[in-house]
């Protein structure tokens, strides 16, 4: 089965309401080539309204998301965003476990799962990441991490079935995030089959052959297109490159040409 493959870009806590507007104008600047990928952008969530009120939103049809949803559905959490309000604000997506949040706010594989369940009740798509860190993988812990943080969901009674419909995994090795080191093609191949060999067998072929993974750490222009081209591969969740126009246009064009061959 093909799978739609998905260029999405993090824009952390970079580019606010007006700062997107300018990403948005340097950006308009590319003519917009129409592609089978998809786009999809997870700014911060101040600018979202600026950018859903910008016209090359709806020429390039890209799917705005947010960076992050709370695990409780409302109430007594100041700072925090419900999902129930992403889907008010007309945001269908959200990324959910980046290793930022996981490290940096403590948030554990249960907390994640929170964010889930609610962020599917309030049918929003999910992007859902895992990675391990260098300590990790110089250990030879790699896949033990990347299973114990995918079965978090694929035993979840309701996040399982969601998993190939509203649930999509990124891999983003820990280690190759914001390092420059990317991850060779064999090494995020030999990840992403065993990450889909691990969902076969918890939810079967089905879900297996369509949700998609998306690989993410160090993705640039001169890197894409030979991830790309690795058979478990769907795509790219892309950090730094996401932030200039120029790279994030070439990262499209990769990413409709590698589609347009395979
Ligand atoms: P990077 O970030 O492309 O800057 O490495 C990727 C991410 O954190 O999603």
């Amino acid at each position: 089965m093909k799978r739609k493959a998905v260029l999405a870009g993090n824009w952390k806590m970079n580019l606010g309401p007006a700062q997107s507007l300018d990403f948005l104008k340097s950006w308009s600047n590319y003519s917009w080539t129409p592609g089978k990928a998809e786009m999809w952008l997870f700014p911060s969530t101040i600018s979202i309204p600026s950018i859903q009120s910008n016209a090359t939103l709806r020429t390039a049809n890209f799917i705005l998301g947010a960076q992050n949803c709370s695990s409780e559905p409302s109430g007594a959490f100041t700072g925090e965003t419900s999902a129930k309000m992403l889907k008010d604000a007309k945001v269908p997506l959200v990324l959910i476990g980046h290793s930022e949040r996981r490290s940096l706010f403590l948030e554990t594989d249960a907390v994640l799962v929170k964010k889930a369940r609610l962020a599917v009740q309030e049918d929003l798509h999910v992007l859902y990441c895992i990675g391990e860190s260098l300590q990790e993988r110089q250990s030879g812990k790699t896949l033990d991490v990347i299973f114990q943080q995918l079965d978090a969901v694929l035993t979840d009674e309701t996040l399982k079935a969601q998993v190939g419909t509203t649930i999509d995994f990124a891999y983003e090795p820990v280690w190759a995030i914001g390092t420059g080191q990317v991850a060779t093609p064999e090494i995020a191949q030999a990840v992403h089959h065993e990450a889909r060999g691990r969902i076969r067998t918890r939810l079967g072929d089905e879900s297996a052959s369509k949700v998609r993974i998306l690989y993410g750490g160090s993705v640039q222009p001169d890197n894409f297109a030979s991830l790309l081209l690795q058979k478990d591969i769907d795509g790219g969740l892309v950090g730094g490159a996401s932030l200039k126009a120029d790279a994030w246009n070439k990262l499209w064009k990769i990413i409709c040409e590698t589609t347009e061959q395979g």
